[in-house]
């Protein structure tokens, strides 16, 4: 039994088997080998192990998101069992005598910039196909497994988790996550939160930990690794207490969230996609106060249609049937990318070409996503929210655009709510500094204190070095709360908050006397929260 600290990012605590997903492209090292034979045998039964995981995601994703979204790995299949790109791979390990893991990184990097030269679309477009199959048989080869297959509930240890690969993971099939690297407040870890998972960073992690049973321990921040029996009888003992409380914030389940002198809090849910609706339904939230729908995207191996869009909107609306369903658009670049939008290396991505950015530059993108909302706004209560808003002339933009999409279907006769209630958030100094004046030109504000926090205090909140100064409780941040809410109300309209500060419990008195009208927060935060508002005076 071993026991290794790190860094707590969500309370709980997860008893069993542990998978390695060792995907990082820099462990792929050229070495010499002796036995070629035995090296091309090692490569023909990761290929192999790759194939079957492929054909399990195809039949996965044939029941979850149908035929056309699963032909993506029946591709991938047919790329990899490619003669020529076998014959290049084994070709490298007997006459260059390298390692196999090499031949296929190489063999890999090659046909990907040879298919991403290519005239043709479609053949360009492979070449993101090709870099994922060799990252599949690499990840096999280096006894990592494809994170994306689980066969059984397991605790996830990488080195380090991209928001678009903690996505596609199967949420039954997590219990917990345990990384090396990232922050405690990177879209990794806040979908730890809406998962609901206990996680830990910082863990000085090991390739060996592969199969073998672990406890995460996210009260204390440590891993234990092939715990004893008496161990794991503690543990479970603390995940049975764990459940005890739960089931005692169940008794707030259909309440007002008042507190005792009679303020009054919406008290919403954040989301990333629609199969987070039942913990939203399970936690009594009183609606979605944010809906990152950067997640549909980060989702997808190509930019999701409007119709894609259109039915994950009206399913999330009509779920919600008739509560509030606060739709952000886009909030794609800085630590959320996806290659098929090719944005592109940047010195400073998160002061960088991200979010409302894209979209005032790349209408067409922008336009097919206002579609989409649109057309679900016939079906429920649904709300759009634009993020990273420096400016009014951004917002004034924005207006001229949804503008057009609305003639544009009124013309075709499509059905919309005409009224759509308009926000944005508030997560730059600049939206603050300028919040009366943009407080005339919507209908809301949603403070994303994620965001603000690190452009207020100039700390990237993927930097886990600094996660120590990183704090969002800084007067510079409760100051600029609470003069956006009194900006907001000055114009009559709403303020909430829908970053991760919003569940700080300690706050929660704060807000209510800041006057903060709305707070959204993870779906297992919704019943601590209103039990701290219900105590407030
Ligand atoms: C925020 O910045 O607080 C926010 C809610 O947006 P995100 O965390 O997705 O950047
Ligand atoms: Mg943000």
């Amino acid at each position: 039994m071993e026991k290794f600290s790190g860094k707590a990012i969500f309370k709980g605590v997860a008893v069993g088997k542990i998978v390695f997903g060792a995907k990082d492209k820099q462990q792929v090292r050229r070495t010499k080998i002796e036995d070629a034979s035995a090296e091309t045998q090692r490569f023909e039964e990761a290929k192999e192990r790759a194939l079957k995981e492929l054909g399990s995601l195809y039949e996965k994703a044939l029941k979850e998101v149908g035929e056309d979204n699963a032909a993506i790995f029946e591709v991938h299949s047919m790329l990899l069992e490619d003669e020529d790109f076998n014959d290049a791979i084994k070709d490298k390990i007997v006459n260059q005598q390298v390692n196999a893991e090499y031949a296929v990184a190489k063999t890999g990097d090659d046909y990907s910039e040879m298919f991403a030269n290519m005239e043709d679309e479609y053949f360009r477009a492979r070449a993101t196909d090709i870099k994922d199959i060799s990252e599949r048989v690499i990840s096999q080869l280096t006894g990592g497994t494809g994170l994306s297959a689980l066969s059984e509930p397991s605790i996830i240890v990488a080195e380090d988790l991209a928001p678009s690969e903690t996505i596609q993971l199967d949420k039954d099939k997590l219990l917990a996550f345990v990384t090396e690297f990232g922050s405690a407040n990177s879209h990794t870890a806040i979908l730890a939160r809406t998962m609901n998972l206990p996680a830990l960073i910082g863990v000085k992690i090991d390739k060996s930990w592969n199969g073998k049973t672990g406890i995460v321990d996210g009260y204390n921040g440590t891993v234990i690794i092939d715990p004893d029996n008496e161990t794991i009888e503690e543990y479970k003992k603390i995940q049975q207490k764990d459940k005890e409380k739960r089931e005692l914030l169940k008794s707030l389940k259909g309440k007002k969230t008042v507190s005792k002198s009679g303020k009054t809090v919406h008290l919403y849910a954040n989301i990333g996609k629609p199969s987070d609706l039942g913990s939203v339904i399970e936690n009594d939230a009183e609606g979605i106060g944010l809906f990152r729908s950067e997640f549909l995207y980060l989702d997808s191996k190509d930019f999701p249609t409007e119709e894609e869009q259109f039915s994950a909107y009206k399913k999330v609306a009509e779920t919600m049937a008739g509560k509030k369903v606060i739709i952000r658009t886009l909030d794609l670049g800085a630590d959320k990318q996806v290659d098929y939008f090719n944005l592109g290396q940047e010195d400073n991505p998160a002061m960088g070409y991200r979010a409302i950015r894209i979209c005032l530059d790349r209408q067409d993108i922008f336009k097919t996503q206002l579609r989409a909302l649109l057309r679900a706004s016939a079906f429920g209560n649904i709300s759009i929210m634009y993020p990273m808003i420096i400016s009014v002339d951004e917002v004034r933009q924005i207006k001229e655009i949804i503008s057009g999409v609305m003639d544009d279907l009124r013309a075709e006769g499509v059905k919309f709510k005409e009224n759509i209630e308009q926000g944005i958030m508030i997560e730059t100094p600049a939206a603050v500094i300028m919040s009366y004046e943009l407080a005339k030109e919507v209908d809301f504000f949603s403070i994303g204190t994620n965001d603000l926090t690190q452009y207020t205090l100039a700390i990237d909140r993927q930097n886990s070095k600094l996660d120590n100064i990183n704090d969002s409780h800084h007067p510079a941040v409760l100051r600029s709360i609470k003069t956006v809410v009194e900006n907001a109300h000055k114009a009559g309209i709403w303020a909430g908050i829908c970053g991760e500060l919003g569940a700080d419990t300690s706050l929660t008195k704060t807000f209510l006397e800041y006057g903060v009208d709305e707070l959204s927060v993870s779906p297992s935060f919704v019943l601590p929260v209103r039990k701290a508002v219900t105590e407030a005076d």
